[in-house]
């Protein structure tokens, strides 16, 4: 019989795995819970009215349809039974595997603090950042109904959480958005003096960067109008805004970039798990014990690894095609292959012309780090038109300032003032 792989989750890490077994002699069914593969490194833009969501959303079936040894079947993992070798669906539907590689990446964590979310979105799939969108450009147009000056400054205050990347990208483009996009718009009041604050519990900004590079890019989100508090433990979240320590932040937006929780698929197997419920995986991506079972992704830990393997989509895709590798060397009776991150550099992006970049020891920001920036993320992008549709519409937007996806949701209520 032809040996069974499934794959569970098709982000960067389960997706590359399916690619790389295309020639393979298998039968491969990959399960998502969405039917599309998601570019999460620019959600942020989808969120902040810069793209449309098919711009950095692919359906999972065209990218596959001409791999004839894959079956996509769209539903949601319950949990894995490592001993009868299956994998159960929400509706109990069981898949029975002979390899499995698990890539269902990670979800946010509010440090216990669950009863934070519904006023502070974290942002991980596509409809958290509609509920971003809607909330951001919805606050505007609440500040233009109400009398109350004290009302209105809760409503033109945006308070994001957490200054990493996605933080800075968020903090950054918010900021244009009230300083650029929506200039002369409104009539009862400037949205120039919409306020920004950033807050981050460290000492800088983006820690996984060196910090003359958390330097410059505070440097620059402060240039384009942000407030960035360090150094600031958020310590409560409500309908009316934020709490830290004995400091009040009246606003009425608020979105969560601060804590990454693995996905809770991983607690599921009974095997020992490392910080953030992440799974534990021997150097060839394999689950101790069960030499069937593959991590790859934001969900595998692997404690040997020096320096850690970041929670970023180049370090998925490597997983994906050595996981994808290692089942073809095993199934063919060959040793398997430690896994190796190859650290081609990071970017982060700020704003218009404004973004950090660190490849090795050579660092670079301002312009040059933006374009480096544009280009991969243009690059990298799955799907032609994609490419296509980003590249004229950050053209535009970059003569303009416009965004071009700033239609939200025309039955959204009035949120509780
Ligand atoms: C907002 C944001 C910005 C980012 N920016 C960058 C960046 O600029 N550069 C960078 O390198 N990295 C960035 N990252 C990190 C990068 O996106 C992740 O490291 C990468 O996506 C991890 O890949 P993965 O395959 O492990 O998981 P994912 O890509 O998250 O894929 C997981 C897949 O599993 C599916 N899934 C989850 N649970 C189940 C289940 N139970 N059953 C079935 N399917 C399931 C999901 O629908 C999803 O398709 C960013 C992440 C976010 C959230």
């Amino acid at each position: 019989m032809t040996p069974r792989v499934v794959i569970i989750g098709c982000g960067f890490g389960g997706l590359f795995a399916a690619r790389a077994l295309r020639r393979a002699p298998v039968d491969i069914t990959v399960v998502d819970r969405t039917n599309h593969h998601l570019f999460q490194p620019l959600l942020y833009q989808v969120a902040t009215a810069g793209l449309a969501a098919p711009a950095i959303a692919e359906p999972i079936r065209r990218i596959l349809a001409r791999q004839r040894n894959v079956t996509v079947l769209y539903g949601e993992a319950q949990r894995v039974d490592v001993a009868s070798r299956q994998v159960v669906l929400e509706n109990g539907e069981a898949l029975a595997y002979d390899r499995l590689i698990l890539a269902t990446g990670a979800t946010d964590s509010y440090f216990g603090h669950d009863e934070w979310r519904a006023h502070a979105p974290g942002l991980k799939t596509l409809e958290d950042a509609f509920e971003i969108r809607k909330r951001v450009f919805l606050a505007f147009e609440h500040a233009e109904r109400e009398v109350d000056p004290v009302k209105r400054a809760a409503w033109l205050t945006f308070v994001v959480i957490g200054a990493g990347a996605t933080g800075v990208e968020m903090a950054g483009m918010l900021a244009e958005i009230a300083r650029h996009t929506l200039r002369g718009e409104f009539r009862r009041f400037d949205p120039r003096n919409a306020r920004v604050v950033l807050v981050e519990a460290m000492d800088r900004v983006l820690p996984p960067y060196t910090p003359d590079l958390s330097e410059r890019a505070r440097l620059q989100l402060e240039r384009l109008g942000v407030t960035v508090w360090l150094g600031r433990k958020v310590t409560g979240i409500n309908a009316q805004g934020v709490q830290l320590g004995g400091d009040r932040l009246e606003a009425k937006t608020v979105v969560w970039c601060a804590g990454v929780a693995a996905s809770p698929l991983g607690a599921t197997l009974g095997v020992p798990l490392a910080r953030g419920g992440r799974i534990i995986v021997e150097p060839d991506l394999t689950v101790p014990g069960h030499p069937d079972v593959q991590v790859v992704g934001d969900l595998a830990f692997q404690p040997d690894h020096q320096p850690p393997v970041p929670g970023v989509a180049p370090a998925a895709k490597q997983m994906g095609r050595l996981a994808a590798r290692n089942i073809v060397s095993a199934l063919a009776g060959r040793p398997t292959r430690p896994f190796r991150y190859s650290d081609y550099g990071q970017l982060a992006t700020i704003g218009r012309s404004k973004a950090v970049a660190m490849f090795g020891r050579i660092h670079v920001w301002g312009w040059l780090a933006w374009f480096a920036w544009l280009t991969a993320h243009i690059y990298f992008l799955i799907g032609f038109r994609n490419r296509l549709v980003v590249l004229i519409d950050w053209a535009w937007a970059y003569w303009t300032f416009e965004r071009s996806a700033r239609i939200v949701d025309l039955g959204a209520r009035r949120r509780d003032d």
